[in-house]
């Protein structure tokens, strides 16, 4: 079945149906600052920004949301205002009269974190949830009077404890807590809708996300959506996570407007969701861009789990081995080295042949361990008596490689076809890049070979690229995206808001300066948090926290528990890597394994 999104209206821009995907972010700004707000979403919309989000943590807040707006419409910025809520339905209220959209969040409108764990009868499930309507009926009514749209906005890292007692903190539980509040907004005749299903964590991600479609196509619902991967943080690696994200979903027709969380100026994400969707979204104008639901990676598991495709292990590679790189350039000892058409691997030195597919086909001798590289654009569909005799050599590793007019169609008709034929040889993803700028590689690569690691196809990746070692690393590109994809686990990840009005301390320094000190603790998850009200619940299964506590003030946290409160910023840094050090003593020796 086809999902095709109905189209939204949201001031001067439309949303949905046959739109293209539209581009968004969020001020950093303190709210109440009006010139510094303006003139940052200015930045932003000269950036390619279409719709522009701002927090409303308060009632003043959203009141100067209306300031705000008519400082940007007089210097000729129509683009329609979002405010973020969390936690203030009265601030949701007063922004619905002023702005084109609000976003609330259904794990904190009205439900409240409580200390103890509460087990619901049917009776006190069902009059919960005839608070929450009653709660949300004057927000909606607001809505249908002045034509506000609004998101419903599920985060996997702040589901309430209603919904985390019943069904877990599961992408399930996303699920539900987006159908209540959908039904209720349906009860009271209001569609003006968008969703949003986000995590840190793009398997949960992208899990959620399919799951509410599937979920909507079922009740005949089509409601547009808006994807992101939250709390992504800076840089590349905070690039990667996005556009594999949001590039997978979009590439399958899933997704109406996208926002990229970077943990930098808002301005400097938009280049970035200009790149995805540019090359990834489809042509929304023929019924075939439309998601399908019959698509081939859905149905690899029924509730859309990560689940890996099942490989024969040779050498190092395939079976449950840790996914490896083949590389143009100097790497690391457990993978392996292109150089004079032989693949050397780096550790025993030893050089394997590469065939084609018809050099392949007329070898007779048993070769030990060797490659055979298909080339999809030129070998599709594969011929049976190749297929005949791969299946019976367990000692060949097949490399797929796809170039400028081959991607990620062609590697899908090839997994089916080795997957129809029971054929578990592994397989090494490669793409070729030629004549790119660095930003379009980083982007490319990440959604190429990310959107099929996160399905579980793949049992390492090739990036083939002009560019030498001088320029891009390639090594440490490829590492990025099996470590976002969780393929393989090679040095410490952050998980660091973007920031917004709330934060008041310099995040993009302390991250970076956190970044510097910890890079090299392998495996371990330290989240960099804006602020105490949103950044201990979105901040997920962090090992370690650093949250803004107030003015000046940070907190520190450990496994959700906080180890210390309130410290000046001055002196945080230094008290979380002494933290990190008393605790993972070992890992600061050796480099810990997970
Ligand atoms: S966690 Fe960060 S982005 Fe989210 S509300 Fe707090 S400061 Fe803003």
């Amino acid at each position: 079945m086809l999902y095709k999104a109905r189209e939204i209206e949201i001031g001067n821009i439309p949303l949905g149906g046959n739109n293209p995907v539209r581009i968004q972010s969020m001020c950093s700004t303190n709210t109440m600052d009006t010139f510094a707000t303006v003139d940052q979403s200015i930045r932003m919309v000269e950036a390619g920004c279409e719709y522009v989000r701002i927090t409303a943590p308060g009632v003043k807040d959203a009141e100067n949301l209306y300031k705000i707006k008519n400082e940007l419409h007089k210097k000729g910025y129509n683009n329609p205002l979002i405010a973020d809520i969390h936690f203030n339905p009265k601030a949701a209220e007063v922004a619905a009269g002023i702005v084109e959209k609000v976003r609330i969040n259904p794990g904190n409108y009205v439900d409240k974190r409580q200390t103890k764990a509460i087990n619901y009868s049917q009776k006190e499930y069902d009059q919960e949830l005839e608070r929450i309507e009653e709660r949300l009926f004057p927000l909606i009514e607001i809505c249908k009077k002045k034509s506000t749209a609004m998101r419903i906005g599920i985060n996997h890292g702040s589901l309430s404890d209603r919904i985390i007692n019943r069904y877990g903190n599961t992408a399930n539980g996303m699920l539900e807590s987006a159908i209540e509040f959908i039904k209720i907004c349906e009860n009271f005749n209001y569609r003006n809708i968008v969703l949003s299903m986000k995590s840190s964590n793009i398997r949960v991600m992208l899990q959620a996300t399919r799951l509410l479609v599937k979920k909507m196509i079922e009740l005949r619902m089509d409601y547009p959506l808006h994807l992101g991967v939250t709390e992504a943080g800076s840089g590349e690696d905070g690039r990667i996570k996005s556009a594999i994200g949001i590039g997978s979903l979009l590439q399958q027709g899933i997704g109406d407007t996208i926002r990229v969380s970077l943990t930098e100026d808002p301005e400097f994400e938009i280049p970035v969701a200009k790149a995805i969707v540019k090359n990834y979204a489809l042509n929304r104008t023929s019924n075939n861009s439309y998601y399908n639901s019959n698509n081939f990676f859905e149905h690899n598991s029924e509730n859309y789990e990560y689940s890996k495709r099942k490989s024969i292990s040779v050498r190092n590679i395939g079976g449950s081995n840790k996914a490896v790189l083949i590389s143009n350039q100097k790497l690391l000892d457990e993978d392996y080295l292109f150089k004079n058409k032989k693949i050397t691997e780096n550790e025993t030195k030893s050089s394997f042949p590469i065939f084609n597919t018809k050099e392949y086909l007329q070898k007779t001798n048993k070769a030990e361990f060797h490659f055979i590289n298909i080339n999809l654009n030129q070998d599709l569909p594969l011929e049976e008596s190749f297929i005949e005799k791969i299946k019976s050599d367990e000692t060949a590793v097949l490399i797929a490689e796809a170039n400028k007019n081959s991607g990620f169609e062609d590697f899908k008709t090839f997994f089916e076809k080795l997957n129809k034929e029971n054929c578990q040889n592994a397989v090494i993803l490669k793409k070729t890049y030629k004549n790119q700028n660095i930003n379009e590689l980083v982007i490319q690569s990440s959604v190429d070979f990310g959107s099929l690691l996160i399905e579980g196809f793949g049992d390492g990746i090739w990036i083939n690229s002009d560019f030498d070692e001088k320029t891009v690393n390639l090594n440490q590109l490829a590492l990025g995206i099996l470590q976002a994809c969780g393929s393989r686990i090679s040095k410490a990840e952050y998980i660091a808001c973007p920031s917004c009005g709330r934060t008041l301390f310099d995040i993009q320094k302390a991250l970076e300066k956190i970044q510097n000190a910890t890079k090299h603790l392998k495996g371990l998850k330290i989240a960099v948090m804006g602020c105490i009200v949103n950044g201990p619940g979105e901040m997920a299964d962090a090992d370690y926290g650093y949250v803004g506590a107030g003015p000046g003030k940070i907190t520190l946290y450990k496994n959700k528990q906080i180890i210390k409160k309130n410290i000046e910023q001055e002196k945080a840094i230094e008290e979380l890597i002494k933290l990190i050090e008393e605790s993972e003593i070992e890992g600061i020796k050796g480099i810990r394994e997970i």
